[in-house]
C-alpha cells in the first residue's frame, strides 16, 4: 500500500521546491500556497426509499488572478477538504503551465456513486448546484468533469444553475454533451495531451515512440483514451492495463479498442481475453517497459514502489500520481516524469475551448480543436524544456512550477495590492 500521504502537503512542497529558483517575496509565496477560500457543506437529499442522505461537499477556489477560477468536481468516497485544496491548487498552476486564462479550483463530494440511483445522483448533483451558485458563473468559476461525473453531471449543474438565473449561461461549466454546448474533443482531450506529451518526451530524449511498450494504470476517460492513441496514432504497444479491478497483460500488445468495449460491457478490465497474465496494479506499476502512464488517482506510486519501478518515462495522466518521496526516487534514478500539469491539461485546454465557444455562440470542427490542443501542449513541453534547461532544476516538474509560479507572480504583481 502507498503512503499515506496527504495531497496537499505534496502540493505545497511542490510550489516550495520551484519557489527556490524564483526571485520572489515570502509573503507571496505563502498566498500561492494556501487557497483563497474554500467552501463545505452538507447536501441533504431523499433517499429513493423516503429516508434523507446527508452527503458532505467541497469546492476550493484557490486562485484567481489569472482568470476565473477552473476545476473539476469529484465523486468519491475518499473525497476530503484536503485532496479539494490540492487539486484546487494544481488547477492553477496547470492553467498557467498551458497559458490559459484561468485561475484555479475543485469541487468533490463524499461519496460512492456506485451505491445511488441515477436520480438520487441527480438530486445529488443540483442539491450541490444549487449551493455553488453564489459562487460560480461564466466569468467567476467554472467547474467540469473530474473522477466519477461527466456530461450527465455537467448538464444537471448547468440546468439547475440557468433555472435559477433565469438565464442561458452555457459557459458556467464545462464538458458538456454536445447537445448542451459541449464541445467537439472534450471527452478525448485529457487522453490526447497524454499522448502529445509523451510523443514530445521521446522525441526530445531521442526515442522512437513507434514500437515502444507501454503500461497504463487507470483504465477510465483519461487512461483508456491515452491508451488508444498511443496505440492508433503513435504505433506504440500497449503491453498492460489496469482499473480498480486489477490489470491484463500481453508483452505482443492489447487490442485497447477490444479491451474498452470490454470493460464497457463488464465493468472491468480483468478477464479480458485478449490478455496472456492477469496483473494486479503494483506489478502493473513495476512492469519493466519504456513508458508508464499512471492514470487513477493520487499517491499510486510512494518511494517504496519507485524504487521498483521498471518504465525510463513516465507520463502522469492522473493528478498527484507520485508521493514526493516518489519523485525524489525517480529523479535520483533519472527516470523522466512529465508532469500532470502538462501531460493531462488538454482536459481544461479544450475546456477553455468550450468556453469560448460558449461565449461566442460559434462551434469548431473537431480538427480545430486538436489542432489548437496540439498548439498549446507542444509551445507549453517546449517552454518547460527550456526552463529545465536554464534554470539547472532537477526534473520537469520543478521546470513546470517554475514556468507557471513566475506567470502567476506576474500576473498578482501587475493586479497590485488591494486593500
Ligand atoms: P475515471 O473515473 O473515468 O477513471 C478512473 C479509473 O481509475 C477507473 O477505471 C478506476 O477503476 C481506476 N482506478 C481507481 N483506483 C485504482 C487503483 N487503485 N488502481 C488502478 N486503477 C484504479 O476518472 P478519469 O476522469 O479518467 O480521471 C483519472 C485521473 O485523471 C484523475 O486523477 C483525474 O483527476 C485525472 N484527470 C482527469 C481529467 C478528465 O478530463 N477526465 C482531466 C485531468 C485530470
Amino acid at each position: 500500500m502507498p503512503d499515506a500521504v496527504n495531497p496537499f502537503e505534496s502540493l505545497q512542497e511542490q510550489i516550495e521546491d520551484a519557489a527556490a529558483y524564483i526571485d520572489a517575496d515570502e509573503g507571496a509565496i505563502e498566498r500561492l500556497k494556501n487557497p483563497e477560500r474554500v467552501l463545505e457543506t452538507n447536501l441533504s437529499i431523499e433517499l429513493d426509499d423516503g429516508s434523507t442522505g446527508v452527503f458532505r461537499a467541497y469546492r476550493s477556489q484557490f486562485n484567481g488572478d489569472r482568470g476565473p477560477y477552473k476545476g473539476g468536481i469529484r465523486y468519491h468516497p475518499g473525497v476530503s477538504r484536503d485532496e479539494v485544496k490540492a487539486l484546487s491548487g494544481w488547477m492553477v498552476y496547470k492553467c498557467a503551465v498551458v497559458d490559459i486564462p484561468y485561475g484555479g479550483g475543485k469541487g468533490g463530494i463524499v461519496v460512492d456513486p456506485r451505491e445511488h440511483s441515477a436520480d438520487e445522483l441527480e438530486r445529488l448533483t443540483r442539491a450541490f448546484a444549487t449551493e455553488l451558485r453564489p459562487l460560480i458563473g461564466e466569468d467567476r468559476d467554472i467547474p467540469a468533469p473530474d473522477v466519477n461525473t461527466g456530461q450527465r453531471e455537467m448538464n444537471w449543474i448547468k440546468d439547475t444553475y440557468e433555472t435559477l438565473e433565469n438565464t442561458t449561461a452555457p459557459g458556467v461549466i464545462t464538458g458538456k454533451a454536445i447537445d448542451s454546448g459541449g464541445s467537439a474533443g472534450r471527452v478525448e482531450a485529457t487522453g490526447r495531451s497524454t499522448m502529445l506529451t509523451a510523443r514530445e518526451t521521446f522525441e526530445y530524449l531521442d526515442r522512437e515512440i513507434t514500437g515502444a511498450s507501454v503500461a497504463v494504470q487507470g483504465y477510465g476517460n483519461a487512461g483508456s483514451v491515452a491508451a488508444k492513441l498511443l496505440e492508433g496514432e503513435l504505433g506504440a504497444d500497449v503491453v498492460a492495463v489496469s482499473d480498480s479491478s486489477g490489470g491484463v497483460y500481453n508483452p505482443d500488445g492489447l487490442d485497447t479498442r477490444a479491451v474498452t468495449s470490454f470493460k464497457n460491457e463488464t465493468g472491468a478490465v480483468s478477464g479480458y481475453d485478449g490478455a496472456t497474465e492477469e496483473l494486479t496494479n503494483e506489478e502493473l506499476l513495476t512492469l519493466d517497459v519504456d513508458l508508464l502512464v499512471p492514470a487513477a488517482l493520487e499517491n499510486a506510486i510512494d518511494g517504496e514502489l519507485a524504487a521498483d519501478v521498471g518504465a525510463d518515462v513516465i507520463v502522469e495522466a492522473a493528478n498527484g500520481p507520485l508521493t514526493p518521496n516518489a519523485d525524489d526516487v525517480l529523479t535520483e534514478r533519472d527516470v523522466v516524469v512529465i508532469p500532470d500539469i502538462l501531460a493531462n491539461a488538454g482536459g481544461v485546454t479544450v475546456s477553455y475551448f468550450e468556453w469560448v465557444q460558449n461565449r461566442q455562440r460559434f462551434y469548431w470542427p473537431e480538427s480545430r480543436v486538436n489542432e489548437e490542443l496540439e498548439r498549446h501542449i507542444v509551445d507549453a513541453f517546449d517552454g518547460l524544456v527550456e526552463c529545465y534547461k536554464t534554470f539547472d532544476v532537477p526534473n520537469f516538474r520543478t521546470a513546470a512550477y517554475v514556468v507557471a509560479l513566475r506567470r502567476v507572480l506576474d500576473a498578482s504583481a501587475e493586479a497590485g495590492r488591494w486593500p
